[in-house]
């Protein structure tokens, strides 16, 4: 299926894991992929890849949290590719499970720059170019922005603030044919999606966890970004799909 010939995409955090998958997916199905990170190496692995699968793929240095790197980046792929049809906000990082007491000011800010504000600055400069032909704009959450365990607050708030953006942007933007939409991902194991890969170290019961029987692959994600981005979900925006093999559905029992 080649359902982004001639499109342009912009992966934020594609060197690797999530945004990596996403990045190939695209990329196999016809996109031109530019690739926003931080991780030179890797994203330098990335696009050589891509490259080697006929795929036109970019990398640039970009921090998502820094207004003027995410302004040129994005100025820098319309010069090189003529558009900006998709825009992936998958960047991300995680938490350290430290208690509230225990969390500092610089740890809620960093996480919340990279994983709210770093998709508003991204939504912000590409709207200008996908204003020209209507695009769609998909935000990687998270389940935690659903559910908690004990000491994510820092993460779990930001997840849940790229929800609110998500279907606040989605009424903005529908009158120029933007499309924005949110994907919450449960536990996904990236290993073999890293830069260089790692092992898996999962026990059968992580995969037992499940009620689909294993934990999720970075594909599992991919293609169901790929499936928001492209023309069959035209009718789909403003809204969160939930992809965690059962986790969120299940009810548990206290014996
Ligand atoms: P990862 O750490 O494997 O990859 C994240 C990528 O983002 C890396 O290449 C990293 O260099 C890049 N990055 C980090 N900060 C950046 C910044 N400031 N600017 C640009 N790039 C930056 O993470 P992952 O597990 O693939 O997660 C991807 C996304 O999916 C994240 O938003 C994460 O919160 C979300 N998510 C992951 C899981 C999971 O179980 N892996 C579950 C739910 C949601």
């Amino acid at each position: 299926m080649k359902r982004f010939e001639g499109k342009t995409c912009i992966v934020t955090g594609g060197a690797k894991g999530i945004g990596a998958a996403i990045a190939w997916r695209l990329g196999i199905e016809g996109c031109n992929v530019a690739v926003f990170d931080i991780d030179e190496e890797a994203g330098a692995y990335r696009v050589g890849e891509l490259a080697k699968a006929g795929v036109r793929a970019r990398f640039y240095r970009v921090d998502v949290s820094n207004e003027e790197q995410v302004f040129k980046g994005v100025g820098n792929v319309y010069a090189d590719f003529g558009g900006v049809n998709v825009l992936v906000n998958n960047a991300g990082i995680g938490f350290t499970g430290r208690s509230i007491e225990e969390q500092s000011i610089e740890e809620w800010r960093r996480i919340i720059d990279v994983n709210l504000t770093g998709p508003w600055l991204c939504s912000k400069h590409v709207v200008k170019y996908m204003k020209k032909t209507g695009g769609v704009i998909v935000n990687i959450a998270s389940t935690r922005a659903l559910q908690s365990e004990p000491n994510t607050e820092p993460y779990s708030a930001s997840k849940g603030g790229l929800l609110a953006l998500t279907h606040s942007l989605a009424i903005s933007l529908a009158k120029y044919r933007i499309r924005v939409l949110a994907v919450s991902p449960g536990w996904i194991d990236t290993s073999e999606w890293q830069f260089p890969p790692r092992k898996p170290s999962l026990t059968r019961l992580d995969h037992e966890w499940h009620p689909a029987g294993r934990v999720g692959r970075p594909e599992d994600v991919a293609s169901l970004v790929a499936f928001l981005a492209s023309d069959e979900a035209g009718w789909m925006t403003g809204v969160n799909v939930v992809v965690d093999g059962g986790v969120t559905s299940r009810m548990v029992y206290l014996d």
